[in-house]
Order: C-alpha cells, then structure tokens, then sequence
C-alpha cells in the first residue's frame, strides 16, 4: 500500500496577530512537527510504500492518490485536520486519525475520517495498516496498556530530514527521553495521553536518534519538563543519560542541544552536581514553563512575595550557572487580574530575563481546567484553530476575554521594545523562538 502521512498546519502566534511581526520577529523559523508521525510511522509492517507531506510547508492536496492517509495532530491544528478528513472522505479514501486531540475527542474525530486510534499509536498501527489492506477498518483502535518505549523501534527522522527544502529547515529537533508523567497539572494534557507513569527511551533508541541529528547537523531539544523530575528515580537516569552523551561526544559524535524544558520549581530542587553535569554536556538553555506551578501562580498572579522570592531565586540559579532562561510567560490563570502583566514584566526587569513568549491560558480538552471550565460554563469558543495560547476562548476570573488578549498583546510589544535587536544570526534565532 501506499500510505500518506500528513502534520496538518496550525495557526502560531502571529498568524492569529499579525500586528506582533511589527515588534518581534515571528513565524520566520518553522519548528520541527512533532515526533508523533515518525515514531508511529517507524512501526509500518515491511512492504509499504510511506510518503510524509507537511501540511504547514505544503498545503496538502486531497486528491493525491494513496491507499491510507494518517493524520497525527494536536488541538491548535484539528480545524485544519478535520477539514482534510472531510475532504479525502469526500473522495472516497481511507482516513486514519490519531496523536492528542483524536485521543481526547475520539467522538469529535470520528465524524471526519474512518478510523480514530485512542491512545499511544505505536502499539496498534500494524494492525490498523493490516486491517486497511484488507479493506477491513474499524471504527476506533483503542491503544493498550502502555509498552516499554524500547520495544519501539527509533522514530523515522528520515522522513523528516528528507522533507526539509530551503524554506523549511528547522535547526532542532525533540528528543524523548521520557513519556508520561505522574503529576496532574491542571493545563496540562500529557498524562492523560502518555500516561501518569513515567517510561524512559531504552539507551539503544537514544543512541540512534542522537546519532542521526548529529549527522544531520542539528540541534536536539527536550520539550518534556519531566526529564528532571525529582521522583521515580528520574533524576539518576538522566544523570546517566547527560553521561552517555559525553561518552558520545568523545567518540566523535558531534552532539549540540537546543534547550531543556523545565520549571521554576524543579530548578529550585535541582542539586549544583547536576547543574554543572548539564552545563558540561552543552545544555545551556532552559524553556523556563511558566503558569502552571504554584510558584510562578502565586508570583505572577497574586503578586505572592514569597513565591516572587523564590521565582527570582530560580532565574538567578541559571544565571550563576551560564544557562540561558527562556521563561513562557502564561497568562489568563484563575488568580490573575489586570495586574499581572505589569508583574511579569516588573519580573522579567528585575530579574534579566532576556527571552521570553507570551501565551494566554487554554483550557485543551482533556485537561482538567477543560473539565473545571466546562462545569462553571466559561468556554464560550470551540474553534479549534483558535486554541493555540495566542486567543482566548474562555470568561477568565478576573478580567474580561478582550482585556486578556490585549494585555497579551502588551507583554510581548513591551518585552521585546528592547530586546529585538540582540536576535541575530538565524541558528540563534532558531534557539530563541520555540512555539511561535
Ligand atoms: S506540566 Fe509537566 S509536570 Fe505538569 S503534568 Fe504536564 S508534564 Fe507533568
């Protein structure tokens, strides 16, 4: 068979404000799609002919001919996705669905392709490509109980790396080291997608993707905040990991990191031994998340001095350590009034944060806030596209829809009335804008 896979596009930042390209140069890096197609795509039986269209570099045709098309994708691109359902089953085509919003809103979905796959799809693909060879597909493969990730096999990067063109050639691309997570931040969708218990990558895998975007020239990112998480001895594993890398890097392989996703309190909790051991490694970026712990709650929303106290602390932790904090500043929580944006940026003042974005809160399904706000009547928009941190779709507590997204709009205009000169070449541009 010949099988489609397609990353739908989504809407970043500026291409829901296009006022913001005035004040900081947005949506001219492209990021790497998520690893979702790769790593489901990796677990193709043998004999299938695998072609992977992005859907953000170009616009996917629907009458392209294929036996299967799959399409993996979150909330921020499911108007989209489901508009190419529509139009491929308009043509009589096999449609498989799957990745975080199929997963949340399996019901939803299924209006719009053949097949939804609820859950991790590594684990239920052959059996879905071997039901669509034999014109047998269901309507829902549900995935079972969470595997091993090392009895998955390496993600096809090279399907990635072969889409690349001279327009679209992201310089980072994801590492998991981790999936699942044993928390239960409430905007956070992972746990219940990957699970609350935390899986690493087998050290084989990790060797193998590294290896490759080494080859490839490419940085590596770690988008998960769990990779240092102060439980279920994680810490211990990613000390051995930052050790595998050296041990690579001694070998001859040229590895390079783009960031570390992390939160204010675990930096709070991380011992110096590990501080230096990711300095030495070459990791010298946080992506600071910010919004869904209660320091940065309580700092920035009730203007807390003990919680500012220790924000500062956490900031100046990666100074002392010549890591760069890039803090995504969250705004829309439950306790932030018209004050907050005037305390994010007295913070990032004061502090010598040099990099930030700015994201209004959103209540993805799946989440709990999505549960809570669909209980109080607080969601009044279901377009997807506009779930993308960039517009509210929600009645915050405090401050009307419009007041949110104009004090928005405020935070990255008057953050970056400074800060836009020192972007300079575009591998360190890549490193500084991450999500929009
Ligand atoms: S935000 Fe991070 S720590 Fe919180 S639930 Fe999500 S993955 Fe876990």
């Amino acid at each position: 068979m010949k099988i489609v896979f397609i990353y739908p596009s989504f809407e970043r930042h500026a291409d829901s404000h296009p006022e913001l390209r005035a004040v900081v140069p947005c949506n001219e890096y492209l990021g790497p799609p998520s690893m979702g197609i790769a790593s489901v795509a990796a677990t193709t039986p043998p004999g299938h002919e695998i072609v992977y269209v992005d859907d953000r570099v170009t616009v996917f045709n629907p009458d392209m001919e294929a036996d299967l098309f799959a399409l993996s994708f979150f909330t921020p691109a499911a108007t989209r996705a489901l508009e190419i359902g529509d139009a491929l089953l308009a043509r009589g085509r096999k449609v498989v669905m799957g990745g975080i919003f199929p997963t949340q809103m399996p019901q939803e979905a299924s209006k719009h392709c053949t097949s939804v796959v609820v859950g991790e799809g590594e684990g239920v693909w052959p059996a879905v490509v071997q039901d669509a060879e034999r014109d047998d597909l269901k309507p829902f493969y549900r995935a079972g109980p969470l595997a091993d990730l090392g009895s998955f096999p390496p993600p096809r990067l090279d399907l990635y790396l072969n889409a690349e063109t001279d327009t679209h050639k992201p310089d980072d691309y994801p590492l998991q080291f981790t999936r699942g997570c044993p928390l239960r931040c409430d905007a956070c969708v992972l746990p219940s997608v990957m699970g609350r218990e935390l899986r690493f990558q087998s050290e084989d895998n990790l060797r193998a993707i590294m290896t490759r975007l080494a080859r490839a020239g490419k940085l590596i990112s770690f988008t998960e905040d769990t990779s240092v998480m102060a439980m279920q001895g994680v810490r211990r594993r990613f000390r051995e990991f930052l050790a595998l890398c050296v041990r690579m890097q001694a070998e001859g392989t040229p590895l390079r990191f783009s960031y570390l996703g992390i939160s204010m309190p675990m930096i709070l909790h991380l011992d110096t031994d590990l501080l230096l051991q990711l300095r030495e490694t070459g990791i010298d970026r946080f992506y600071l998340v910010g919004g869904f712990d209660r320091i940065t709650r309580d700092a920035f929303g009730k203007g807390d001095a003990k919680a500012e106290a220790q924000a500062h602390e956490a900031i100046r932790r990666c100074h002392d350590h010549g890591i760069d904090p890039y803090v995504s500043f969250l705004a829309g929580n439950r306790d932030d009034d018209a004050g907050v944006f005037d305390r994010m940026l007295d913070f990032a003042d004061e502090s010598g944060v040099e990099l930030a974005e700015f994201c209004i809160s959103t209540p993805y399904p799946g989440t709990p806030l999505w549960r809570e706000y669909e209980q109080e009547g607080r969601i009044f928009d279901r377009t997807w596209k506009r779930y993308n941190d960039a517009n509210c779709v929600f009645r915050p507590h405090h401050m009307s829809p419009d007041e949110l997204t104009r004090g928005y709009l405020y935070l990255w205009r008057e953050f970056y009335k400074t800060r836009r000169a020192d972007i300079v070449s575009r591998e360190e541009h890549a490193r500084r804008t991450i999500q929009f």
